[in-house]
């Protein structure tokens, strides 16, 4: 195998650089996550910059797919690594040149010295690179002026490192670095997006789900599941409760007027996520939430519901049309899941004509007429908790010494 190594470059965690120490070993183990259940790789990090040793058998390819998604992760490279001499250094360049030896390409040798100590000023280096390419490598020429591609060397103090693709990566944060927040996880397509959107950020999320047997069924709670897998992918393994909210639903049903339950149903399930944020120590809520979108999210609405709870809400997806959350949750993966039709429990009990400018005093007002407050504690106390790892994990796989 050509590369011996994979470079991953930090990018904007770099900024931070109080936090240094914290970010990289965080990304070293999200990374070491995602990467399960591959072989034959070794994760290494210093200050600047985290290596993938490669052993030969490793697949190349996969690792850098994965690795690329991991958030915090800014662009991979797979490199050939060698001694800080000359001889072998051509060679290396030769063999990163053979890859692209097609009639017409196009080339130039880019070097870069952190390590002023060593023999060869950057332009010679380029030189002496590019000629020892032009003699062994048939089809190409230089072109200095946007090549087809570049071939990198870098004579870092350690050794010299070498190659020629660089591998966008999912930006962000490592997850785990940024506090915990508490996700409103429905089957739909929307919040599954919101937690990826948040965790970009850095932040670790719980999954709450509210869920009404046997008004719904058992394959929307796997449904919730699946889609908390796919979350669960590259970002660590995600807790997810499922509240027993049939009861409650049922309650508003009986004391709030048809087109005033749609706001209390949202109000329950905020009061609901509130407590139990607090309880696990969550700093936030965030929800799929997506301006003018249908009835309940109106701004209109949104203060009604909102008026239960002083709680920071995130709705990173307030302003974003359909088709741009579509694309979003087909390339996180969780599209095809979120649309299998099983009923939710909020589509279930759907009224006909719901306010879109509900009245926070006159909602308040029905709601008063019952001890909520007793069903609630009841709903919180009935809460199962799951805790997801992605899929491969049904294998009996064991991260924790992983991590
Ligand atoms: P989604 O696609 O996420 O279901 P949506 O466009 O269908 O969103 P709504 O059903 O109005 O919108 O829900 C708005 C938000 O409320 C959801 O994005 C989610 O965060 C939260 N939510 C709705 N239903 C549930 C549920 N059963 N359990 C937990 N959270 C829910
Ligand atoms: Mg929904």
């Amino acid at each position: 195998m050509k590369y011996d190594h994979l470079l991953v470059r930090y990018g904007e965690l770099t900024l931070k650089t109080g936090n240094r120490n914290t970010f990289v070993n965080q990304l070293k183990s999200n990374l070491k996550y995602a990467l399960i259940p591959l072989e034959g790789y070794k994760v290494l990090a210093n200050r600047d910059r985290m290596y993938i040793e490669l052993e030969p058998h490793a697949d190349v390819e996969e690792i850098i797919k994965r690795a690329s998604k991991v958030f915090g992760v800014h662009s991979v490279s797979p490199v050939i690594k060698v001694d800080k001499d000359i001889e072998a250094i051509k060679k290396a360049a030769v063999n990163l040149a053979q890859d692209i030896d097609v009639a017409g390409n196009t080339f130039k040798v880019d070097a870069k010295r952190s390590d002023k100590g060593f023999p060869y000023e950057t332009f010679d280096l380029q030189q002496i690179l590019g000629k020892e390419i032009l003699m062994n490598v048939e089809h190409l020429t230089v072109k200095v002026k946007q090549p087809d591609y570049k071939i990198m060397v870098e004579i870092r103090r350690d050794a010299a490192y070498l190659y020629s693709r660089v591998i966008e990566g999912a930006g962000g944060l490592p997850v785990g670095t940024g506090g915990k927040t508490l996700l409103m996880l429905s089957g739909g397509i929307d919040s599954p997006v919101a937690g990826i959107e948040v965790m970009k950020r850095g932040v670790t999320i719980e999954a709450i789900h509210f869920h009404s047997p046997p008004f719904t069924s058992e394959e929307a709670k796997q449904k919730v599941i699946q889609l908390t897998e796919i979350m669960a992918e590259t970002t660590g393994e995600i807790k997810l409760h499922l509240v027993p909210f049939t009861e409650i639903q049922k309650t508003i049903h009986k004391v709030v007027p048809e087109n005033l339950t749609m706001t209390s149903t949202r109000r329950m399930m905020l009061k609901i996520a509130d407590r139990f944020a607090h309880q696990i120590e969550a700093k936030a809520i965030v929800n799929g939430e997506n301006l003018g979108q249908v009835a309940s999210q109106t701004l209109g609405s949104m203060y009604a519901i909102n008026a239960v709870t002083t709680m920071p809400i995130l709705r990173p997806l307030l302003t974003y049309d359909k088709d741009e959350i579509v694309i979003k949750a087909k390339a996180i993966g969780t599209f095809e899941t979120s649309i299998q039709p099983f009923e939710d429990c909020c589509t279930i009990f759907t009224p006909k004509n719901p306010k879109t400018n509900p009245r926070l005093d006159r909602v308040e007002h029905f709601e008063e007429k019952f001890d909520f407050d007793t069903l609630i504690n009841e709903a919180i106390e009935g809460i199962e908790t799951l805790t997801i790892t992605k899929h491969q994990s049904q294998n009996n796989q064991d991260f924790s010494d992983l991590l």
